[in-house]
Order: structure tokens, then C-alpha cells, then sequence
């Protein structure tokens, strides 16, 4: 079956939670690495997502990637294109949000576009276009302290409005209230009057349902993996997706021993690592008595010879608690420091593969970044979810199984039960 759903995410990981989200749809997801040679490239589903890294690229470059991407979708079959951001709308005046969007709306000759990164299961909804984390307005939740996209202002029309020459609109509250054919008949006055975009107001699931239900037509959706959810529908409606029951979630059969490489330090993270001490083989290195990520590697897999096995991980993690991770900092400086680990568990991870490993658990966003990077990753495809947000992927052309958990996700067992999932066949 040809493509569907062609996306387009600013980010590696809200590539995943817009993959994972499509799943749980029903619809065969897989996430691309980086901008796809040519369309010839993309695998076979019914949704692809093509992961950059533009959030806070120059804007051209930006813009540039993100049409390359969308060429590629289109010329694959793609009957509708999505552009995923942040559900706290992580960008600058400058953008990248505005300028990507009008330049995605260009292409594909449409006038009209909605926006809405809101995600109630995590906290962030709209109202009346203000942007909520939480009980916190966007500008008063932390964010407005971004390193590199502090967001001070919690008013989403007047920040869009202010990375595009088209104007905005509002689809308020007390319209999304009543429903798709309401938002629809909104959507379409706030066109006709001239307006480029509209925030859409957001507070709950059904919400969110109801506004895919409203752009079923539209050439672009822009927003967070929650506006998402109301998509698959669209599809099954116009009978171009199976009845839900197919495995959208079916991955090749898992294969090979199994290991956790971890370089999260998060408090969720050492939980999980202290969990699993007490029942696999687990190491856990010192990088500060070992500041050399070459040494740290094969000190790694030196230990790990003899003990992988296929029904249950090892664990190798130089994941520390807050003073070790400063004290490591001072000595090489923040970046140095961060690099040295990624490269070190880099190197693990290859070598584990090349011992055989076929299914591993990544913890750690920059970590993940790192290990697929060095494994040669180019495409995910998303299996079933393990805890919220972390599904089962399988890697080509590595051919093995890979979770890659963002620091701070996962219940303390998930790295025993990531691997009861998935149990090696044969
Ligand atoms: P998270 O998803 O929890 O933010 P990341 O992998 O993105 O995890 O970031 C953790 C960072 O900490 C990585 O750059 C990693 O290399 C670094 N790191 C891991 N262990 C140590 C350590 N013992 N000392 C200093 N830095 C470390």
C-alpha cells in the first residue's frame, strides 16, 4: 500500500512520539534518519517520519531540509504532510516554526494551515491561544529559561504571528467544544477572511480528535504528536487503512542476546539501573577514574565477554549521580565531558553488536543520538510500546532491535521488562 501520511519532525525524539502515537492508530510507522536520499529510499508504511534536527538549525537550512523532506514524501505518495514541533513550541522570533510552515504551505499551493502542539496527557494544553504546562502559563513553567529557545511569551497567535508574514487566527475553546464539523466550518471563515493560520484551542483527548477529524482534508497539519491521534480515522474513513486488528506494531522476529547501554543520569534512569543490579550482570563504569573513552570501551567489553546471553540483558551504564557527573565536568569541561561518555558507550554498543547482541535498550537522548549514529541507523520502524512514549523499534540496515528511552521515561523495571516483551525466537 502506498504512503499515507508524510511527516516532517523537528527533532529525533519527537520523531519517535509522533511515530509511536500513529502506531497506537493502527498505522504502520516508521521514522528516517536525517533527510531520505530520494523517495526510492523509504521503506513501506503507511506513515514515515523523517527525523531532523532543524529545531534550531539556521532558518534556511531549516527551511531547506525540511522541503527536501517533504519532496521526498510527496514523491512517495504522500496524501497529507504534517509538520511536527514541540508541544511547548520551541522556537525564537526568528523561528523556525513560521518560516518551515509557510515555506511547506508554498509548496504544496495551500492557503491555510492549523497549529496545535497540544499534549493534555502531558500537561500542555490551549486555551484562548495561551499555551499551559501544567497549571503554569508557558512563559512562567521554566521554559522562558531555555538555553536556546526561551519562550517568554505564552500567547501562541502573537508568536507565530510573529515568525510569518501571513496573518493568524484563533479557533477558540467554545468551538472545539462542539466538535469536528464546527472547528471545520471556523477553520474555513478564518481562511476565507484572509487568515494564514489558526492556533486551535486544545484541553483534552477528545479535543484533539475532534481537530483531526476537522483537518481531514487539509494538505498540512501542524502540531504537536497529539493532534496526530484524530488522524489514522481520516484514513480508515476513506477506506485507505485496514479496520484496526491488523499488528500495526509487528516487527521482524527478534534474534541474539540481549544488553542496556545506558548514559542517562536521570533519577529515573539510576532507578532503573538499581533495579537491575540486583538481577542481571550489570557494570558501571567510572569515566572519572577513566577519563578516556577509548579505554572506557574496552575496559567495557573486556568485562563483558563470556556473560551475554539471549534471555536476559547485561547492563553497562556510566550513568553517576549529580556529584560525579560535576565532578567530571569540572575536570573536562560540560561538552568534553558529555562527549567523551557518548563516544565511549558508542563504541559499546558497536562492539556489543559485533559480539552479537541483536536487541538493546539505549537510555539516554544524547546517548541514543550518539549509538545510532555510530551503528549507521538510517530508518526505525516502531513496534509496541514498552512504558509510555518508548516503543520496540527495529534499525536497518543494522537489522537489530533498539528502545531508545529519553532520560527521564520508563517504570524502575524497564530494562528487565523490555526484553519479556521481546523474547529471542529460535
Ligand atoms: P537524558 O535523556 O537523561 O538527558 P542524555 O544521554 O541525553 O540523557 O544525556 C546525558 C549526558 O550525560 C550524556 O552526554 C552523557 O554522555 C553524559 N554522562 C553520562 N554519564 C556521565 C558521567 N558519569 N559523568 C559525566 N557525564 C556523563
Amino acid at each position: 500500500m502506498p504512503l499515507l501520511l508524510g511527516c516532517i519532525a523537528d527533532d529525533f525524539t519527537g520523531a519517535t512520539d509522533l511515530a509511536n502515537t500513529l502506531v497506537r492508530g493502527g498505522m504502520r510507522a516508521v521514522q528516517v534518519i536525517g533527510v531520505p536520499e530520494s523517495s526510492a529510499s523509504l521503506p513501506e508504511a503507511d506513515a514515515v517520519i523523517v527525523a531532523l534536527k532543524s529545531r534550531t538549525a539556521p532558518v534556511r537550512q531549516a527551511v531547506a531540509e525540511s522541503l527536501a523532506a517533504c519532496e521526498a514524501l510527496l514523491a512517495a505518495g504522500a496524501r497529507q504532510i504534517f509538520f511536527k514541533y514541540c508541544s511547548t513550541f520551541d522556537s525564537t522570533d526568528e523561528g523556525n516554526i513560521g518560516p518551515v510552515a509557510d515555506a511547506l504551505l508554498r509548496r504544496l499551493s495551500a492557503g491555510f494551515a492549523l497549529a496545535c502542539p497540544a499534549f493534555p496527557t502531558n500537561g500542555r494544553t490551549i486555551y484562548q491561544g495561551h499555551l499551559f504546562v501544567g497549571t503554569a502559563l508557558l512563559n512562567e513553567s521554566g521554559m522562558e529559561n531555555h538555553p536556546l529557545t526561551p519562550m517568554r511569551d505564552p500567547n501562541l497567535v502573537r508568536v507565530l504571528g510573529r515568525q510569518t508574514d501571513g496573518a493568524v487566527g484563533l479557533v477558540p475553546f467554545a468551538v472545539v467544544e462542539q466538535g469536528a464539523a464546527a472547528i471545520r466550518r471556523e477553520m474555513t471563515r478564518l481562511k476565507e477572511s484572509g487568515r494564514r493560520y489558526a492556533i486551535v484551542d486544545a484541553l483534552t483527548d477528545a479535543h484533539l480528535l475532534a481537530i483531526g477529524e476537522a483537518a481531514e482534508h487539509h494538505a498540512l497539519i501542524t502540531g504537536g504528536s497529539g493532534v496526530a491521534m484524530g488522524l489514522p480515522e481520516n484514513f480508515r474513513r476513506a477506506g485507505l487503512l485496514p479496520e484496526r486488528g491488523a499488528d500495526a506494531a509487528a516487527l521482524p522476529p527478534a534474534r541474539g542476546f540481549a544488553a542496556v547501554v545506558a548514559g542517562s543520569c536521570s533519577r529515573a534512569t539510576l532507578g532503573q539501573i538499581g533495579l537491575a543490579r540486583d538481577a542481571v550482570p550489570t557494570l558501571e563504569l567510572d569515566p572519572l577514574a577513566t577519563p578516556d573513552a577509548v579505554a572506557l570501551a574496552a575496559q567495557a567489553l573486556g568485562w563483558v565477554e563470556g556473560k551475554l546471553a539471549a534471555d536476559r540483558p547485561v547492563v553497562i551504564a556510566a550513568s553517576a549521580p549529580p556529584e560525579k557527573v560535576a565532578a567530571l565536568q569540572a575536570r573536562l569541561g560540560r561538552e568534553a565531558a558529555g562527549a567523551l561518555v557518548e563516544q565511549a558507550l558508542a563504541s559499546v554498543a558497536e562492539g556489543l553488536v559485533a559480539r552479537g547482541v541483536r536487541r538493546m535498550v539505549v537510555a539516554g537522548g544524547e546517548t541514543s543520538g550518539a549509538v545510532v549514529s555510530r551503528l549507521g541507523v538510517r530508518s526505525l520502524r516502531i513496534g509496541a510500546e514498552i512504558d509510555p512514549g518508548v516503543p520496540w523499534t527495529y534499525a536497518e540496515p543494522a537489522g537489530l532491535h533498539l528502545a531508545l528511552k529519553s532520560g527521564n521515561f520508563g517504570a524502575r523495571d524497564f530494562f528487565l521488562k523490555a526484553f519479556e516483551m521481546l523474547p529471542a525466537e529460535g
